[in-house]
């Protein structure tokens, strides 16, 4: 039998100690990401893949109703990849689908409840490749209009699924910013200085990333809100340059033809003391196409034959050849990505 008075003793002690430090275990985080299922903490999301797709429709904004497929022929080709991605230790992904090219978070919900992977949507406009994927409002309306709309997503939810998105996707073309990528910025940067979500943006080359770097510098917004999308289409120098600003730097494209110049890049920033600003994914998925009227999914054809797999395949073996280790291994494929959005 305990003595009483040494137990209220060492209560009293622990009770102490406690409010001193805070009880808190040192890998304890409050942080979280919004996932599609909700807010998700940083701990639990396991290594994740910041960039890929489920299904993009390329037809343009505003001329059919979409999705133009069924969810449940998209869930009988796509869950099997799923389902094994999340064997093969990947607990997250990022889907950079905008709305008006194709974005689903009704098929991204089921996706993830059934094969067990937890998967953030997002909110914003893509106005790369001639505008063909803005709709009449976004010419129409001021940034703060255009920004509202987004903020009701991220508020409410998206039209009526309640589904949040966890970042913000622009997409730019090359070379500086024209009138309407510059609106679209100023609306994403206005939500994000509201909400405190991260602007991933699809970027044509290294002059339109620093086109929108400077922007971003100019409004006073955190530099560490900017992820470059598509990075891998700027040069050493430019990476360098916006990485030491803070900006992630994401290498996205990542396939079995190309894995030596990706690593290549990765090593450059590396000798530079920048590992902890990159980001690597594949940018795989499906898209839909019309064959003789019957609406199919492909896989895109960027070099992976086997959708999001080559990272952990051969990407990864790559690099442990190079050198590189567990830790440098779990900053590239869970630490960096989950910061690079966490709220
Ligand atoms: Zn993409």
């Amino acid at each position: 039998m305990p003595n009483p008075k040494k137990v209220i003793f060492l209560l009293s002690f622990f009770i102490i100690l406690c409010s001193m430090t805070g009880c808190k275990e040192t890998n304890q985080s409050e942080n979280y990401i919004m996932t599609v299922s909700g807010k998700i903490n940083v701990n639990k999301l396991g290594r994740t893949l910041p960039h890929e797709h489920i299904i993009v429709d390329f037809i343009g904004a505003e001329i059919v109703k979409q999705p133009q497929y069924s969810d449940e022929i998209a869930i009988e080709i796509i869950l099997p990849h799923l389902m094994e991605l999340k064997k093969n230790g990947i607990g997250t992904i990022f889907e950079c689908t905008p709305n008006y090219i194709g974005r689903n978070p009704q098929l991204l919900k089921k996706l993830s409840d059934l094969s067990g992977i937890n998967i953030v949507t997002n909110t914003g406009y893509y106005a790369a490749v001639d505008k063909k994927y803005l709709p009449q409002h976004a010419y129409d309306e001021t940034a703060e209009q255009i920004s509202k709309r987004w903020e009701n997503e991220a508020i409410e939810g998206i039209e009526n699924t309640k589904i949040k998105p966890g970042f913000i996707k622009l997409g730019v073309g090359s070379g500086p910013l024209d009138s309407i990528e510059t609106k679209l910025l100023e609306a994403a940067i206005l939500l994000s200085k509201k909400t405190n979500l991260t602007i991933a943006i699809h970027t044509g080359d290294g002059e339109a990333a620093e086109s929108e770097f400077n922007l971003l510098k100019n409004s006073g917004i955190k530099l560490e809100k900017m992820i470059w999308v598509h990075a891998q289409n700027g040069t050493d120098i430019q990476r360098e340059k916006l990485a030491k600003e803070g900006v992630w730097i994401s290498l996205d494209g990542v396939s079995e033809t190309r894995i030596k110049e990706y690593i290549n890049m990765v090593i450059y920033l590396k000798d530079k003391n920048l590992l902890n600003k990159i980001l690597i994914s594949h940018d795989d998925g499906w898209s839909v196409t019309k064959n003789d009227g019957d609406i199919e999914l492909n896989l895109f054809e960027n070099g992976n034959s086997k959708p999001y797999h080559t990272i952990i395949n051969q990407f990864l073996d790559s690099l442990i050849l190079r050198g590189f280790d567990q830790n440098e291994i779990n900053l590239l494929l869970k630490d960096n990505p989950i910061k690079s959005i966490s709220l």
